[in-house]
C-alpha cells in the first residue's frame, strides 16, 4: 500500500455531479502495482446508466460555468492548479505505485499536468472573436466564439495525470464541462485530481469522473449520447477510428491523439553525444511506453557503429526496478499485455536476423519488466519497423542517402512526433518541410510542453493539446450579421 502524507488522495471512488459514487451493481475492479501485482485499491466498474448520468450532470452544471466570466473560471483553475502542485509528491506516488515509472518521472509529470492548468486558465481569457469587414454598407459582421458543451474524454494509462489536465484544462478554460473516463489501470491519479478540484471549488458536474473496466460499454454512452458534443481521445488507433466511427451518429467533434511510430534519424553531421542524449530521452523515457517515444532510429551509415557504441554505453549504465528505488530509470511496463508485445517484436526481429546488442528479454526485476534493449542489423520487413513498440527497445535502422532516410521516415501511416540531429541547416530545413509529422524535435529529444500544440497528422489524430490553439477543439464560431444598419 502507497503511503500518502494526505491520504484523502487515494479515492476508491467515482466522481460524478460533485458527490463520491460507487457503480449501481455494486461491483469494483482492483487497481494494481504493475511492479510486484500487489493490488492497491479497488474502483468502481461503472457502466452506461452511470455513464449518462454523469453526462446530465455535466449539462445541468454547463449554464452556470458557461456564464461565468473567464476570469472567474481562471480563479478556480489557478486554485486547482496550486493544490496539484501542493500535493505534487503524493500525487508522484500514487502514479509510481499504479504506473510503475520512476518517481522522478512521476514528479515530472505531475508539474507537467498542472502546467497545462495554468497554461490555459490564463488561455481561456484570450478566447477573441473577430469583426470582419462587411459585404455590404447597411450591414456588419461579427464573430464570437463559444464554449461547445459537454465534453467526453478517454484518456490511457501511459501519463494518467497529464493525458486528463491536458484536456480538462482547456474545455473547462473555454466554458465547457466534462466527464472523463480513465485509463483501466491507472484511475487513482484521475480520482486524485477530481478531490483536488472539489477543494479548488470547481462546482459539482464541472469535472466527472467514470471510473470502469468496461471502457466499451462507457465508451459506447460517451458517443451515442447527443448531449456530448465533443469527444477528446488518447490512445491507440484502432480504438480511435473506432470511436470516430461511434461518434458520427450525432456529428460530434473529436480530437484524436493517436499511435505514432515516431523516426529518431542521426544524419553525419550530426552531433552524436547530444543525439544519443536525445535517443536516451526520447526512447527510453516511462520505459518507451510513450506516443512520441522514437521507435525507429535511423542512423547514417557512415556514424552507424559509432553511434550504436555510444548509446550502448549509456544503456548499460540504466538501472530496472521498482519506480520508488532511488536511482531507477526503467520501471515495469504496465502489465503482461505490453510486455507479450514487446516480447513477440523482439523475437520476430530476431528471427528475421536482427542482432540483441544489449538486453532482448524480460528483465530479473519480475514479470512485467524488460530490459533496455538495442537491436541492431535490423530491416523493414520486421513488424517493429511498422508497428509501435511501446516498449524500452531501440532498433537501430541504416540509410545511405538523405533522400533514403526521408522516404524511410515517412513510410508509415503514423504521423505524430520525429526528431532528428543534424547541424546543417540546408539539411535542417529540407528535412523539417519533407517529414510528415506534426511535432518535430531537431537537436531536440524532449518535444512536451503546454506552450506549443501537440498533435499527429494522418493516422496518428486530429487536432492540437497545449499552446493558443489547444483551446480552438473547445469552441464553436458563430458568425453573427448584424443587418438593417
Ligand atoms: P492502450 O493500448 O494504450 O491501452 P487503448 O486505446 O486500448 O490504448 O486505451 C486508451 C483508452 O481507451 C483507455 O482509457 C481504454 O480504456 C479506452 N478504450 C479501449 N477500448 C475502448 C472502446 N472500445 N471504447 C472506448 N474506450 C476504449
Amino acid at each position: 500500500m502507497v503511503q500518502l502524507t494526505d491520504a484523502k488522495l487515494l479515492r476508491d471512488k467515482a466522481y460524478i455531479d460533485g458527490a463520491w459514487a460507487g457503480a449501481d451493481s455494486g461491483k469494483s475492479f482492483a487497481v494494481t502495482n504493475p511492479a510486484d501485482g500487489k493490488e492497491l485499491a479497488q474502483v468502481p466498474d461503472m457502466g452506461a446508466a452511470e455513464t449518462r448520468r454523469a453526462i446530465e450532470a455535466a449539462d445541468r452544471a454547463l449554464p452556470a460555468w458557461r456564464a461565468k466570466t473567464a476570469k472567474e473560471r481562471a480563479n478556480i483553475l489557478r486554485k486547482w492548479y496550486e493544490l496539484i502542485m501542493a500535493a505534487q509528491e503524493d500525487l508522484a506516488k500514487l502514479m509510481t505505485a499504479e504506473q510503475g515509472k520512476p518517481l522522478a518521472e512521476a514528479r515530472g509529470e505531475v508539474a507537467y499536468g498542472a502546467s497545462f492548468i495554468e497554461w490555459f486558465a490564463e488561455e481561456g481569457k484570450r478566447i477573441y472573436g473577430d469583426v470582419i469587414p462587411s459585404h455590404g454598407a447597411d450591414k456588419r459582421i461579427l464573430v464570437i466564439k463559444q464554449p461547445i458543451g459537454v465534453v467526453a474524454a478517454i484518456t490511457p494509462w501511459n501519463f494518467p495525470n497529464a493525458m486528463i489536465t491536458r484536456k480538462v484544462a482547456p474545455a473547462l478554460a473555454a466554458g465547457c464541462t466534462a466527464v472523463i473516463k480513465p485509463g483501466e489501470d491507472t484511475p487513482l491519479s484521475a480520482l486524485a485530481l477530481a478531490e483536488l478540484a472539489e477543494r479548488a471549488g470547481i462546482p459539482a458536474g464541472v469535472f466527472n469522473i467514470v471510473t470502469t473496466s468496461n471502457a466499451k460499454e462507457v465508451g459506447g454512452e460517451m458517443t451515442s449520447n447527443p448531449i456530448v458534443r465533443k469527444l477528446s481521445f488518447t490512445g491507440s488507433t484502432g480504438v480511435g477510428k473506432l470511436l470516430m466511427e461511434q461518434c458520427a451518429g450525432t456529428v460530434k467533434k473529436v480530437s484524436l491523439e493517436l499511435g505514432g511510430n515516431a523516426p529518431f534519424i542521426v544524419f553525419d553531421d550530426a552531433d552524436l553525444d547530444a543525439a544519443v542524449a536525445g535517443a536516451m530521452m526520447s526512447k527510453y523515457r516511462n520505459a518507451g511506453q510513450t506516443c512520441v517515444c522514437a521507435n525507429r532510429i535511423l542512423v547514417q551509415a557512415s556514424v552507424y557503429d559509432a553511434f550504436a557504441a555510444k548509446l550502448a554505453d549509456a544503456v548499460r549504465k540504466m538501472k530496472v526496478g521498482s519506480g520508488f528505488e532511488e536511482g531507477v530509470t526503467t520501471g515495469p511496463l504496465i502489465n503482461e499485455k505490453g510486455i507479450a508485445k514487446v516480447e513477440r517484436l523482439v523475437q520476430e526481429a530476431v528471427s528475421k536476423g536482427a542482432k540483441v546488442e544489449i538486453g532482448g528479454k524480460r528483465h530479473a526485476a519480475g514479470s512485467n519488466f524488460y530490459e533496455p534493449t538495442i537491436l541492431t542489423n535490423v530491416s523493414k520487413d520486421m513488424e517493429l519497423f511498422s508497428e509501435e513498440i511501446f516498449g524500452p527497445v531501440a532498433p537501430l535502422f541504416k540509410f545511405d542517402t538523405e533522400d533514403e532516410a526521408i522516404a524511410m521516415a515517412n513510410d508509415t501511416q503514423y504521423g505524430l512526433a520525429a526528431y532528428f540531429y543534424a547541424r546543417d541547416i540546408g539539411r535542417i530545413w529540407r528535412v523539417s518541410e519533407a517529414l510528415e509529422y506534426g511535432i518535430l524535435g531537431i537537436n531536440e529529444g524532449i518535444i512536451s510542453t503546454e506552450v506549443a500544440p501537440f498533435g499527429g497528422i494522418k493516422e496518428s489524430g486530429i487536432g492540437r493539446e497545449g499552446s493558443k490553439y489547444g483551446v480552438d477543439d473547445f469552441t464553436e464560431i458563430k458568425y453573427m450579421c448584424l443587418g438593417g444598419i
